[in-house]
């Protein structure tokens, strides 16, 4: 396991865990809270999940969860609100971060 990997998945387990916040609409606020989740959902249809990158680049990530999207996510809310999705968030350019959300907590993979 390389170093980085170690120190941020350390830092992780002592920061504050990461709660999701449903919001009522199709899209996403423009601005996102710093740690939290936001899912955007109208009528009773879950359509999409917005956050920050974990990384600290400033980057917003996306991802959608309607059953029809490709790619598309899972997201799992436990009833303190604490959210699991899966699979990993991979982001190609950039930062290119590479991360699961379990239980609210950031696992990176490297
Ligand atoms: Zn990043």
């Amino acid at each position: 396991m390389s170093l980085k990997r170690w120190w941020r998945n350390t830092w992780e387990k002592i920061a504050p865990i990461r709660r999701l916040h449903v919001i009522e609409g199709d899209s996403l606020p423009q601005h996102l809270p710093r740690r939290d989740l936001i899912l955007a959902r109208e009528d009773g249809e879950d359509w999409c999940v917005g956050m920050n990158c974990p990384c600290g680049c400033g980057r917003r990530i996306e991802l959608l969860v309607i059953p029809e999207a490709k790619p598309r996510w899972d997201v799992k809310v436990d009833a303190r609100g604490i959210p699991t999705l899966s699979p990993s968030i991979w982001l190609k350019k950039e930062c290119c971060s590479h991360f699961w959300l379990k239980n609210g907590r950031v696992v990176w993979c490297d």
